[in-house]
């Protein structure tokens, strides 16, 4: 498809004017964001602000669902498009590793230092502001844009979307999830599920630890065999690499600190690459001559925790990898749209994270691509930024996604 045919240059131009004037109040309301901290299950001033700036901006049918999201939508057409950002953020570590007060929205040489300013606030704030100016220039009238400003992403990645899609109408044929990708086209993710191994031993005194057995020393082998394990899987794909496997925590209980512990746990961050199953993965856990000799508990755990509204949705914790065709029209017109607003051609990568596309595409089927500003690197991470000049091609890119969608499928089915 030549784009230009969609967008004319006059057209484009007008964008990026109506985009630039925008920067400045998308801005303010990026840094307000970074200071109202919104920890997962704990967003509702955050979703607050996000309603009151969809409000003023004229979003229509603004309002928060049962789990605590916030959506709005401009258009009022049959074919539905969702772009989605979380609102939530993880915590900040360590307050004395950082430049800047996470929660302040210090701007300095351009760049925006918080909490959050990578993943995804500002992805957040563009999509918000940028959907308000595709209203402006005009949604087609076959479109209805949905604003999906979820919940709880950062604990249970999937979580908001499978709320979404089993529990309510919204039923996208696209969905442009707005995480960190420094303006480039994502297409795929790799999965995860989070594990936990349980050993079992005996109590005793700790002076006499023979006569019982020692629950962390079951557990001590298995933890160096899963460290083998990550270098030896073999599912290897292109782009996204192999899976990997990461011990993150590891507890046990005794009666005492004077005492033998009779119970052990691990838990183990498993990212999936495209070709390994959540249930392969388990069973190759299962299998480790470690963990059968001490007979261990291997499970899969579920989330179920209660959303900043009070409403749980338990879900087994697997996210699973997902890619979207690059001869398809979502991902066709994603390149198009970033190449008017790059003015280059633009990066097209698989992510090593995991996002909303874990669900979307991961679960449901429903062709999904990231575009975002902001870099993956920088999420997470301590002195988390953005570059605020990627906000406005952000708005544009936003802006102009569903006129050239609709272009790119005028001549197929939806
Ligand atoms: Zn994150």
């Amino acid at each position: 498809m030549d784009e230009n045919n969609v967008i004319s240059p006059e057209q484009a131009t007008h964008t990026f004017r109506l985009a630039e004037e925008s920067a400045p109040e998308c801005i303010e309301f990026l840094r307000d964001l970074v200071t109202i901290p919104s920890p997962s299950r704990g967003e509702r001033l955050a979703c607050e602000r996000v309603m009151r700036e969809m409000e003023s901006l004229g979003y229509r049918d603004v309002h928060l669902d049962e789990m605590g999201n916030v959506l709005g939508r401009f258009g009022s057409g049959p074919r539905v498009l969702a772009i989605d950002a979380h609102i939530d953020t993880v915590g900040i570590s360590n307050p004395t590793h950082w430049k800047y007060d996470p929660f302040r929205g210090v701007v300095s040489g351009g760049i925006l230092y918080g909490r959050g300013a990578s993943d995804q606030k500002g992805g957040l704030a563009a999509v918000i502001h940028g959907v308000a100016l595709a209203a402006r220039i005009g949604i087609p009238d076959d479109f209805s844009v949905w604003v999906t400003a979820t919940v709880n992403g950062e604990d249970c990645v999937s979580l908001a979307w499978q709320y979404l899609i089993n529990e309510t109408e919204l039923r996208p044929e696209v969905v442009v999830v707005s995480m960190p990708s420094h303006l480039g086209v994502c297409f795929g993710q790799r999965g995860r599920m989070e594990i936990e191994i349980v050993t079992r031993g005996v109590s005793t005194h700790g002076s006499q630890p023979d006569r019982g057995t020692n629950a962390i020393y079951l557990m001590s082998p298995i933890v160096d065999a899963l460290a083998d394990l990550h270098g030896e899987l073999v599912t290897d794909h292109p782009n996204l690499g192999r899976g990997s496997i990461a011990v993150t925590e590891f507890s046990s209980q005794s009666p005492s600190l004077t005492a033998i512990p009779d119970e052990s746990r691990i838990h183990i961050d498993r990212r999936l690459t495209i070709g390994e199953t959540p249930d392969e993965a388990l069973a190759e856990i299962g299998a480790l001559a470690a963990v059968q000799e001490c007979q261990a508990e291997v499970r899969l755990l579920d989330y179920n925790q209660p959303s900043w509204r009070g409403f749980a949705y338990p879900t087994d914790k697997v996210f699973p990898a997902w890619e979207t065709s690059i001869d398809g029209a979502a991902v066709g017109a994603a390149m198009s749209t970033a190449r008017q607003v790059l003015g280059r051609e633009p990066r097209i990568h698989r992510s090593k994270f995991a996002s909303s596309g874990c669900a979307t595409a991961g679960l449901f089927g429903i062709p999904t691509i990231g575009f975002g500003p902001a870099d993956e690197l920088h999420s997470h991470s301590v002195n988390d930024q953005i570059a605020l000049a990627q906000l406005q091609p952000a708005m544009a890119f936003y802006a102009m996604y569903t006129e050239i969608y609709q272009a790119a499928t005028s001549d197929r089915n939806p």
